[in-house]
């Protein structure tokens, strides 16, 4: 097992399940995220009995850096984990501070047709640990200070619901990362039972939906997920959480030029969102290899921007980041092969 993956509540009850004080746990977390230890024998404030067994126990491996590429305001990494595959993490200086985006699978199964992340199936999902590194790989071996993380790399955080949970968990632990939940994102594509679940965690990271069209023949067409689970349905089910959790809910919308950026898709998405805690999120769209889609034009976005303002739907336009290197959303892929970065 990786110790980068354990929770607090896990090491507890390792602890306990060997009859020691599970406070110990504390202190491994403060070693291995404040003091950034590398090795169990290092934390002096553990008996030798039980350095010797963590050592046994667990191990520290993590993501080797394969190539970067960076501009002023972004920096992507392709990561090699230890099966060889690779995953891309996107670090995003923004003025309050850096954010890191996560990848949390090897590849993603939504297929959605304006996404170049999913263009390569999914391979597996991420361990809690593999996320936990992207992070830690940033902050300790850059030294570059993480303030944000959102869940927008490749994959679909819902699709591995446990193992993000944990890592979110970990992260957001104050002996851990202590990134608080309000600094974290997670990105969905609409898994509906699973937002349903998330509504109830306490403490948790902030939610986003990623929508990207008012009715279901227009989303199905787009996201083939609408098919299990059409857009109502959604809707309801982020209100449910909205509610529940007393957060805004974030429904991210990319505007893609004569697809689903009319005056009426922006009447019919105020319709839809009428009476529900949430922001709207337009989005430029960024250009990829596979899909023929062009970004509406800037006047496009400000008056379909206007139209929901005049519904009364809170509305924000999201800045660009790293749409010229390939780093923006929708931009990263797992394919090594077809990688043009330099070292
Ligand atoms: N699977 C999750 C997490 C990925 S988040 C989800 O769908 O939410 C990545 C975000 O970038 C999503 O909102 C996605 O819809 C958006 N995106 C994908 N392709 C894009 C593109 N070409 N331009 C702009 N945004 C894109």
């Amino acid at each position: 097992m990786n110790i980068y993956g354990q929770t607090m509540e896990m090491l507890q009850n390792y602890f306990k399940s060997f009859g020691e004080n599970p406070a110990k746990a504390k202190i491994v977390f403060a070693a291995l995220y404040r003091d950034k230890i590398s090795s169990f024998f290092d934390i002096a404030e553990l008996s030798d009995t039980v350095k010797t067994r963590l050592a046994a126990d667990f191990e520290f491996s993590g993501v080797a850096l394969v190539t970067k590429s960076e501009t002023e305001t972004t920096c992507k990494y392709l990561f090699r984990l230890s099966d060889g595959h690779t995953i891309e993490t996107v670090l995003m200086k923004h003025a309050y501070g850096n954010g890191v985006c996560v990848s949390t699978q090897v590849g993603c199964n939504m297929d959605c047709a304006f996404c170049e992340s999913g263009k390569l199936k999914k391979v597996r999902s991420l361990e809690p640990h593999e996320m936990v590194h992207q992070v830690l790989y940033l902050r300790d071996v850059l030294g570059i200070p993480v303030s944000h993380v959102v869940l927008m790399g490749i994959g679909e955080p819902f699709d591995n619901y446990e193992n993000v949970m944990n890592f979110t968990d970990i992260i957001s632990h104050q002996q851990g990362i202590s990134i608080p939940a309000r600094h974290i994102t997670i990105s969905t594509a609409g898994i509906v039972p699973k937002i349903l679940e998330y509504a109830s965690r306490t403490a948790a990271p902030a939610l986003a939906i990623s929508l990207h069209a008012p009715n279901d023949e227009l989303r199905n067409r787009l996201m083939p997920i609408n098919r299990a689970y059409p857009i109502r349905e959604l809707v309801d089910a982020a209100k449910v959480y909205a509610e529940k959790s007393g957060k805004k809910v974030t429904f991210a919308y990319i505007m893609i030029h004569g697809v689903n950026d009319s005056d009426e898709c922006a009447l019919e998405l105020a319709a839809l969102l009428k009476g529900i805690n949430c922001y709207v999120n337009l989005i430029p769209y960024n250009k990829t290899r596979s899909a023929s889609f062009e970004p509406s034009s800037k006047e496009r976005v400000l008056e379909f921007y206007d139209m929901l303002k005049k519904q009364g739907i809170n509305v924000t336009i999201r800045r660009e980041f790293g749409g010229d290197m390939n780093a923006a959303c929708g931009q990263l892929s797992s394919d090594y092969k077809q990688k043009k970065c330099s070292q």
